[in-house]
Order: C-alpha cells, then structure tokens, then sequence
C-alpha cells in the first residue's frame, strides 16, 4: 500500500479513485441496467433472498441518485434524502428550540441572555490543547474496554491517537489506515489540535468514529465479507442506507454503552474527561441537559439545510435562526449555513437516522444485551433504514 504521512485523506479512498476510473455517464448506465436486472430476477426470487436483494436495490437507486446529482440534476430535499438515505425525516417540532434555550438560560450559570450563557459554557467546557491528547487516549481505551464487555470483537483494533495541527481548523481528525487483515484492523487517528474540542464531542467523536462505532463497523463488515464472500458487504458508500445506518447507529451505541443512563453517563464526563481535562468538574451535572441541546441543535441545523436547500430561506434566515438559539456564533458569516456539513442531507443520514434506530432497537429488543447482538447483526447483514423507519409511526 503506498502510504505518506502528507495524506490528506484515507489512503483507500484514492486507491479506490484510481483503479475504477470510470465517467459518470458510465456509472449511470451500468446503474439503470443493474435496477432493471434487480428488479426482473425479485419476481422470482426465493423468500429468503429478499434482505439482500432489498439492500440491493436500495443502494444502486442511491449510487444512481448520486450520480444524477454530480450531473446536475436537482431534486427536492425530502426526495433526494429518501433517494439517498431512505429516510423522510418530518418537519421538527419548533416550539423545542426556544424551550430548550429558555430551560438552559434558568439553569446554566452566568449573566446575560440565555443564548450568551451558551456561549460562555461552550467555553467552559472546551478542552485545553495541552491535555488534548491525555483525554483523546483515555476516551478511546474506556470506549474500547466498554465494546470488549459489551460485543463479540478480536480486541485487536484498538486505534493509535495521535493530536497534531491539521491545515484547516473545521478539520476535526485525520484517519489513517495502515492495513488490515481478518482479526486486525491497524488505524491511527490524528486529532487536530487547532479543532474546537468540547467534552461532548470528545464523547461523541470516540464511540462514534471509533469503537464501538464505525471501526467496529468496518471490522464486522470485513469479517462478514470474508465469511460470506458477498462483495457488497465490502463497499462503504457514503451517500446510501447502510451509511445513515452506520451514523445513526454509531451515535445510538454510546447511549448502548451506558445503559441508556444518564447518571453514568455524567460520571463517567466527570471522571474521565472533566479530570483530564482539567476542567471545573461542578459543571459536569449540567451535561445531561446539554446533551438534551446538542440533538435538538443536530435537528436545528437538519432544519436549516432543508429550508436552504428547497430555497424556502435565505443565508441570512438560516444563520439568524442558528444565531437566535446558540447554535453558531453571533461572529459566523451568513454563507457558514452552506457549510454546516460536507454532505448532502447529514443531518437525516446521522441525527434523524439515530433516532430511527433508537425507536426499532426499543421496538425489537427488550434488554440491554439484545440491543448489542442486534447491532452486531445488523453491522453484518443487509438492513434497510425504510423498515426501520416503520418503527417510528
Ligand atoms: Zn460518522
């Protein structure tokens, strides 16, 4: 594998790039054909055939949407989500964004507005570049022991940690995958030192990105490829189902890991990052309801890319509403909203997809352990975020 510590990017991603090479017209040939073959052998298909030839499906009409998209065709945002995602997340309840602030303003210390006590508490609880990397290697090994308890893993794919200056400060990490095999996968995260880290998205960025998220994510999905010799099983693509499952799951299993408590949740702020970061562990009680703003922002911002995109608000409606509940700085310029995400429909692929899985985890398991054999399985296997979705209504 050629490998340079210049890589901007995972090293796989360009190898891939490289040795397909093929136009987009191309891929929306082989696409069209590909739903039409798909479509014509399910009328005679065997009962038990049905998940994979679903997942299928599901995932040409995504790399045939995306296709379309990258050639200029343009669709409404609901249309290109379910396209891409099949996923319709419904209008937000609004009334939750002021109520929210309001129960944040009574309880948050400080003077001022309740969007300035924000403010000043994101500052309060952001992690000092001197201890980034005490907290960024003690997260990964509690995150790491919590999977080991918790799911049937090799254990030998525990990440490297690493923190440097990245060129751009939106850059949260830099991933590099040195190689893999069966039982090991051999990754190294680079966490930028010029990143704005706050203890909830020291949280959410070990169990999501790492274990037991998306690195255990890829090992089971190797495992699986290896075991069954089903090829889709080793394709990652990013705009399809399997990618909201894999977000959506991702930040579902750090609730897993702490049983749906809250309480230990916060103890475990207290004692892990609050203490290596040095930070005023009296402010740790308020990190339940902190959490309670941080996904009703993910859907403030889902709200703002879907009005921008459908041209229902302008930049400027967009950033004023971010602006009037605390959700980006008063300073940020109008043309930030453009880019809250580098993806198309982030937020339904990863704050609605969460909770489209939450509703079917509670839906098909009743104790904690089945909620992790379920997760396993559905890393394995071929799920589909529409029935899923059922789950919710
Ligand atoms: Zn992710």
């Amino acid at each position: 594998m050629r490998f340079s510590r210049d890589y901007k990017i995972l090293p796989d991603y360009e190898i891939a790039d490289a040795k397909h090479g093929k136009t987009l017209k191309d891929i929306l040939d082989e696409s069209e054909y590909l739903l039409k073959s798909l479509s014509r052998y399910k009328e005679t298909a065997d009962q038990e055939e049905m998940a994979r030839i679903g997942y299928l499906i599901d995932h040409v009409l995504a790399l045939n949407t995306r296709t379309r998209m990258l050639l200029g065709e343009k669709f409404p945002f609901n249309e290109m989500a379910k396209k891409l995602y099949d996923l319709t997340a419904p209008e937000y309840d609004y009334r939750k964004f002021g109520r929210i602030v309001e129960e944040l303003n009574q309880a948050l210390p400080g003077s001022g507005s309740g969007r300035e006590k924000i403010l000043e508490f994101r500052r309060r609880i952001s992690i000092p570049g001197d201890r980034l990397l005490e907290v960024m290697t003690k997260t990964t090994q509690e995150f790491h022991d919590m999977s080991m308890d918790r799911m049937t893993l090799t254990g030998n794919s525990i990440p490297r940690v690493r923190v440097r200056r990245l060129p751009s400060p939106d850059m949260a990490f830099l991933s590099i995958l040195f190689g893999y095999d069966y039982n090991h996968l051999e990754y190294e995260r680079n966490f930028n030192l010029d990143y704005p880290w706050t203890v909830d998205n020291v949280i959410e960025c070990i169990g999501h990105e790492m274990e037991p998220g998306h690195l255990t994510y890829y090992e089971k999905r190797t495992q699986t490829y290896i075991d069954t010799c089903w090829p889709e099983m080793a394709v990652v693509q990013q705009f399809s189902p399997s990618s909201a499952f894999t977000e959506g799951s991702a930040r579902y299993v750090i609730s897993m890991c702490f049983d749906h408590s809250s309480e230990q949740k916060t103890e475990f702020e207290r004692q892990v990052i609050f203490k290596a970061a040095g930070l005023d562990a009296g402010l740790a009680d308020l990190m339940p309801l902190w959490h309670e703003y941080c996904e009703i922002a993910g859907y403030g911002k889902l709200e703002v890319t879907r009005k921008v995109w459908d041209q229902v608000w302008s930049r400027k409606e967009a950033a004023d509403f971010l602006k009037d509940y605390g959700i980006i700085s008063p300073e940020a310029e109008d043309e930030s909203v453009l880019h809250l995400a580098a993806d198309d429909g982030h937020f339904v692929a990863h704050d609605y997809a969460r909770d489209v899985v939450k509703a079917y985890f509670k839906q098909e398991a009743s104790t904690a352990d089945e909620e992790w054999r379920l997760y396993e399985k559905l890393c394995c296997g071929h799920m589909s975020m529409g029935e899923m979705e059922k789950a919710l209504r």
